[in-house]
């Protein structure tokens, strides 16, 4: 067997302006609370960069998608703190004896720019899993201003993770 398994992530969530004004969450990047009056749309927190990442680290295992383990028709995940999806994805990989090699990340948005929050957020995703910081990259692009999330009102996000055997 090959000693490392790779994953891809991709997630996007609709940007509302932030209720009561619209249906937006608080806006939430990488467990990172950000202000921005607009937020996700979602059923969980709305973390876009959380879920790819958790997305990533199922794919590479072979095993069932963020929304088959966390669906969003279940009342229990409302509001939902990512970092929860994001623990579960690193326990099981752990049980099936593999360790994160590297992740890089790329956050897709117009608006807020991402360089400034990029230290917290690194250190943050460092935590919830349990993995080194220089071993997490990420990366902020616009969308120059067109399509939807050059427009502002959608986020997306793109997450490679490399396992290896622990
Ligand atoms: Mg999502």
């Amino acid at each position: 067997m090959v000693p490392c398994r790779v994953g891809h992530g991709y997630d996007l969530h609709r940007l509302e302006p932030v209720a009561p004004a619209g249906a937006g969450r608080p806006f939430i990047l990488g467990g990172v609370r950000i202000e921005h009056e607009r937020g996700p749309v979602g059923h969980s927190d709305g973390d876009v960069l959380l879920h790819a990442v958790t997305d990533a680290i199922l794919g590479a295992l072979g095993l069932p998608d963020i929304g088959q383990l966390f669906p969003d028709t279940d009342p229990a995940h409302d509001g939902k703190d990512s970092a929860i999806f994001l623990q579960e994805a690193a326990r099981r990989m752990r049980a099936a004896g593999w360790e994160v090699g590297n992740i890089d990340m790329t956050v897709v948005c117009e608006r807020p720019k991402i360089g400034p929050h990029k230290q917290a957020i690194v250190a943050r995703i460092s935590h919830i899993l349990g993995v080194p910081a220089a071993n997490l990259n990420l990366k902020g692009k616009t969308h120059e201003k067109v399509d939807a999330v050059g427009e502002g009102r959608a986020i997306e996000t793109h997450v490679v993770a490399l396992l290896v055997c622990r």
